[in-house]
């Protein structure tokens, strides 16, 4: 290998990944103040999710949300608040609806549709409700735990202990040959023809450079390098923290793909993924890439359209 192979790659994300995007202001202060109070909720929004975590979609592309008055006067206790902006404050609620007909949609399906604001909201929506799905009873001593803090907080009502809501670090990796290939392998319950970089959970005491290094040699057998951090996107499905990071490998090691876990792997040349950025989803030579909600299309489409 030449010195040049190892040089690293100064390509970034071509774009802000679409679920990183949002406007409104969090307001941590309030969920300690408020705790569910009627002020807010009065000039209040509500988004409704249903259990798939689907939501309604109108036909500009906007979320649709009901006057919190709808559902009474005072904060319902299940409302969770996603932030406020304008003087108006959203909230989400989990909706017994089942959101089958076609103006409901989820993340994957309707996020790339939703400008700033409303990805946003339906992104925290969607983990925040997921959270407290899974997060009623205590991890500690088991009895029933109650949502507080306008539902950034579960308190126990054995223990009084509080838990708060829980993101999944996980990194994923673009490694290229530090020239015109990039590293794409394929988990045999994807799609057909579909690939992409590798991913994988960090694990309880790993660094994230160590969990890239660890992934990479894991699932595809080689060693990699100059591994550095592009940017993340929160992937409530149902609750990981994706980390994007670039790294260069050796084309001329050979790929061995971890059993059971990767169908197959392989080198791509640059001139192959420009073609399937074109082709917006159909395959080219055999290589269908990632959809744009996801930022491994824009960790890809970033590496891609630079050239090293
Ligand atoms: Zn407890």
């Amino acid at each position: 290998m030449t010195s040049e192979v190892f040089a690293g790659a100064g390509f970034q994300l071509d774009s802000p990944p679409l679920l990183s995007r949002s406007t409104v202001d969090r307001r941590e202060e309030l969920r300690e103040s408020l705790d569910g109070g009627a002020k807010l909720w009065h000039s209040g929004k509500v988004v409704l999710v249903d259990a798939k975590g689907r939501t309604q979609i109108d036909e500009n592309s906007r979320l649709v949300v009901q006057p919190a008055v709808d559902f009474g006067d005072r904060p319902s206790p299940n409302a969770v608040l996603l932030g406020v902006e304008d003087d108006v404050s959203y909230w989400a609620l989990r909706t017994d609806h089942d959101g089958a007909a076609d103006d409901w949609r989820d993340l994957r399906t309707g996020g790339a549709l939703l400008n700033d604001t409303d990805a946003g909201l339906l992104t925290t929506a969607v983990g925040l409700l997921g959270w407290h799905d899974n997060a009623r009873y205590c991890a500690v001593c088991g009895a029933a735990t109650t949502r507080v803090k306008v539902g950034w907080a579960r308190r126990c009502s054995g223990c009084d202990r509080e838990e708060y809501p829980r993101t999944d670090p996980a990194v994923i990796c673009l490694v290229s040959d530090g020239a015109d290939q990039v590293l794409l392998a394929r988990q045999p319950v994807w799609p057909k023809h579909r690939y992409s970089v590798l991913a994988g959970f960090v694990e309880v005491g790993e660094s994230l450079e160590a969990c890239v290094a660890r992934e990479v040699a894991e699932e595809v057998g080689v060693r990699c390098t100059g591994i550095r951090y592009l940017g993340s996107q929160p992937w409530p499905f149902p609750r990981s923290l994706m980390l994007g990071f670039a790294a260069v490998a050796d084309p001329e090691e050979p790929l061995v793909p971890a059993d059971g876990e990767i169908e197959e792997a392989r080198w791509v040349h640059r001139d192959t993924i420009l073609a399937a950025l074109e082709a917006e989803g159909e395959p080219v030579d055999g290589v269908r890439l990632p959809p744009n909600v996801s930022i491994a299309h824009r960790m890809i489409k970033g590496w891609a359209t630079t050239k090293p």
